[in-house]
């Protein structure tokens, strides 16, 4: 394999800025590189670096191809995933992602995503993508024909750079958002997630490591857990509740507050009962977040910097690859002199999967989604369907469940409540 290029002097003009090169912004670099855009991408830390987000959807796979890193990705020995598990008490059911009713791969992976996304920035750099690590964008203005980014080095040192388009590709950085003032609040409520890695200990050979577990509050069912092991032994392991619950705990640290809240879940204390927690705990809090638009004709926001709903069906890194696959579209017929309607081509289309996620979240907090998951006898075609959102295939509008979300959900719901 040839080496990856070291980016020695940032340049000082580029046909398109990519800002941070985590998911969206590796997908979305390789991209315009292998279309011959001149691209270069400034990203604030130096990888490897931590970041929460490690079980991927099946749908991510075709944008990690689309770039292609799949190669890369399938040598890299990552846990192996095939669907989702739940757990409520005595309850138990899963999904097998193969199972499901739209097209497209049924199996994808639980990464540690300081790995995983160093992998995919160096596959982007063996491409020929130019990324300048620690290098982070501070300013944004607009020129006659484009913009120019200013950015810090690690050193302090100032430059700028100037391009026709910006991608802004900075997850929770938010960069555009924040220099734009284009935030808007989320209309989801405060919550923190409280996480860690341990190694898992797990030797009940009946435990399926293929498939993330999600286990709810036996009393509280707003409160749940997530396990995702990874190829090694280790598993990550958080628990998400409202600010106020979590408080309620009076823990005095995440770690604390991570261990009582596991105690209060009898079955996965059992699964995790050999388990060593030799890490630290990290938390979040107010991690949901939206804007106003997504796009201009200068700038558009993917993955993160955009919106984020919510961890429960690990959708981000899926909306993060799906969102750069189509702007980079979108940005190509931009550059090649067509007009384009970045609401119409973008913004739209990329709102109305979300819109579907964000429907099975609002399901999953009111307990409606629980209720038809937990409910014994489902018919195959629904639980295809519901396999597909799952999976991440959540711009399929063949399938009900995208076409009309809503009333899908609310329909089953009240027959599963009903019967039960
Ligand atoms: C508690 C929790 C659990 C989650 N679990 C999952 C999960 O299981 N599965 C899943 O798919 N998703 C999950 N997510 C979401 C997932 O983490 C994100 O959706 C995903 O990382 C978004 O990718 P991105 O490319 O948009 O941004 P990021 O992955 O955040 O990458 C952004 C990059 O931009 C860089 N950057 C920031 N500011 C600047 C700047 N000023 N200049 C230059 N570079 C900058 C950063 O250093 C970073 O490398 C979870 C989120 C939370 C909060």
């Amino acid at each position: 394999m040839a080496d990856k290029p070291e980016l020695a002097v940032v340049p000082n003009k580029a046909e398109v800025v990519v800002i941070g090169a985590g998911p969206s912004g590796a997908i979305a670099s390789a991209l315009l590189h292998r279309a011959g855009v001149d691209v270069v991408v400034l990203e604030r830390d130096r990888f490897p670096r931590f970041s929460i987000g490690e079980s991927l959807l099946p749908q991510c796979m075709e944008y990690i191809e689309e770039a292609g890193f799949l190669p890369a990705l399938r040598a890299a020995g990552f846990q192996y995933k095939n669907g989702a598990a739940f757990a409520w008490g005595e309850r138990k059911t899963y999904f097998n992602f193969e199972e499901k009713f739209s097209p497209g791969p049924g199996t994808t992976f639980q990464v540690e995503r300081a790995r995983f996304d160093q992998l995919l920035a160096e596959q982007a750099e063996l491409q020929g993508v130019p990324i300048a690590y620690q290098h982070s964008v501070t300013s944004y203005t607009e020129t006659a024909d484009g913009v120019r980014l200013g950015y810090s080095d690690s050193d302090s040192n100032s430059g700028s750079i100037e391009c026709r388009f910006v991608l802004d590709a900075s997850g929770f950085g938010r960069v555009l958002p924040r220099l734009l003032g284009l935030e808007s609040p989320s209309d989801f409520p405060v919550r923190q997630a409280a996480f860690t890695h341990i190694d898992d200990g797990i030797r009940d050979v009946s435990f399926d490591r293929n498939k993330i577990l999600i286990t709810v509050h036996p009393e509280e069912r707003d409160i749940w857990y997530w396990l995702i092991p990874f190829a090694n032994g280790k598993s990550s392991l958080g628990v998400v509740a409202s600010a106020e619950k979590l408080a309620q705990r009076g823990a005095s640290s995440p770690l604390e507050l991570l261990q009582t809240m596991v105690r209060e879940a009898p079955s996965l204390a059992e699964t995790l009962s050999a388990a060593q927690w030799n890490c630290p705990a990290n938390q979040l809090t107010g991690y949901s977040c939206n804007v106003k638009h997504l796009a201009s004709n200068r700038y558009a926001l993917l993955g993160n910097a955009g919106e984020f709903l919510d961890p429960v069906f690990s959708s981000g890194v899926t909306i993060a690859m799906r969102s750069a696959s189509m702007a980079v579209r979108v940005l190509l017929r931009q550059l090649a002199g067509e007009s384009v309607d970045w609401q119409a081509q973008y913004e739209r289309p990329l709102r109305q999967g979300v819109a579907t996620f964000r429907v099975f979240v609002d399901a999953w907090y009111d307990g409606l989604f629980q209720d038809i998951i937990f409910y014994p006898d489902q018919a195959e075609n629904l639980r295809e369907m519901i396999s597909s959102i799952l999976a991440g295939y959540a711009w399929d509008s063949d399938n009900p469940f995208v076409a009309q979300p809503k009333r899908r959900m609310n329909t089953l719901a009240q027959y599963c409540s009903s019967v039960t």
